[in-house]
């Protein structure tokens, strides 16, 4: 027989309680207004008009989608030149970030990440009941020898953005051999390359020919960002035969939906609208932060960024939150992250050109009015 109930309502895992849920970048005003979004990352040309087009020839949408994304991972395998059966289709990246933690991290066990990087990380640690462990930052980027110095023999799972968000920071391809290098074998290395596609293809990280190489790295991409399919909830990962069987063991059964499918199949077969996606991120990226370091006598400072948004931090009269919110007084919203440890930066997606000029021409405006 059970004991008397003492608790009056059911009582989550301490792990559980410990979690701040995930914070996503505003598109309204305090007062309701829409603003304009540049605080989610997403992408200012839209989605590819293939991929729009795709939609209408889905699946029927009373079927349950192909449980194992088979259309999409052959055409993954196809740009990518990975052997699909190396693949794992998810409900956005977050999902396959999570699951990469859940199947190797447990109570007792140790998963690092750095300061500044993506949020997602610590929840993931969190609710599989493992201890989030923080290496500090190199003036914002990650610091290989200030992480390899945090492994233990608890340590379990090591997850890193490259880009990094979201500080935009870049770790060049020697970095992240180095750091894989160093890692030991039964340790995941997860590399999170969300916007690899903005990066040029000549200064690849080189993580998927790690993952196509070694047994304990696993690579993650999104459709969300320079596909333009942040809606759709697409992801995916590759890695080693082993670990894709682990991740397709706890992955819900019908993760991808039909238009998912059809949307991502039809975007990757147009890498047109991803080069114009990437030039037109490279164009105004350099001229914004151009810029915003023009601005420094105003105490703004662009971290360098191989993303499409940037991070700046107000070091003078001029406060991050004073711009965010006066950005969203002229119809921006933006992304202040006082719950990341950086109240006095801002997060700012690139935009169209007209957008770009709207910033600028506000962060003057408020600087110049305080100088
Ligand atoms: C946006 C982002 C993701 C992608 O999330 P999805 O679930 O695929 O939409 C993953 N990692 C980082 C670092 C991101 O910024």
């Amino acid at each position: 027989m059970r004991a008397p109930v003492t608790k009056k309502h059911p009582i989550a895992k301490p792990w559980i309680e410990a979690i701040h849920a995930y914070v996503p970048g505003k598109s309204k005003a305090a007062d309701g207004r829409p603003l304009t979004k540049l605080s989610a990352n997403e992408n200012p040309l839209g989605t590819s008009p293939a991929a729009l087009a795709a939609a209408a020839d889905a699946k029927p949408t009373f079927l349950y989608p192909d449980p194992d994304s088979i259309a999409l991972r052959e055409k993954l395998g196809e740009v990518h030149g990975i052997d699909p059966a190396r693949i794992v289709c998810g409900a956005g990246s977050d999902e396959l970030l999570n699951l990469a933690a859940q199947a190797y991290a447990g109570p007792g066990d140790e998963v690092i990440y750095v300061r500044y990087g993506f949020s997602v990380y610590d929840i993931a640690a969190r609710r599989c009941g493992a201890t989030p462990v923080v290496a500090p930052d190199a003036d914002y980027g990650t610091d290989v020898d200030a992480l390899l110095a945090l492994v233990t023999d608890k340590t379990r799972a090591v997850f890193i953005a490259n880009p990094n968000n979201p500080t935009g920071s870049f770790l060049p391809r020697g970095e992240i051999a180095r750091l894989h290098a160093a890692l030991p074998g039964d340790v995941l290395f997860v590399l999170d390359q969300a916007y690899g596609e903005y990066v040029a293809p000549e200064d690849d990280d080189g993580g998927m020919a790690l993952a196509a190489a070694h047994g304990n790295v696993l690579v993650t991409r999104t459709f969300s960002k320079i596909y333009g399919l942040a809606g759709q909830r697409i992801g995916w990962a590759t890695g080693a035969p082993h670990l894709i069987s682990m991740l397709n063991r706890i992955r819900l059964p019908f993760n991808v939906t039909n238009t998912g499918h059809a949307m991502g199949v039809a975007a990757l077969e147009d890498q047109d609208f991803v080069v114009r996606s990437r030039e037109h991120n490279r164009a105004e990226r350099a001229r914004f932060v151009a810029a915003i370091e023009a601005m420094a006598n105003h105490g703004l400072r662009p971290l360098p960024s191989e993303a499409n948004f940037v991070l700046i931090l107000f070091e003078g009269a001029l406060t991050a939150e004073a711009a965010h919110d006066g950005l969203a007084q002229r119809g921006y919203a933006t992304r202040w992250l006082p719950g990341q440890a950086l109240p006095h930066g801002l997060r700012i997606t690139i935009g169209t050109s007209q957008q770009m000029d709207d910033i600028l021409a506000g962060l003057r405006e408020m600087a110049e009015a305080l100088a």
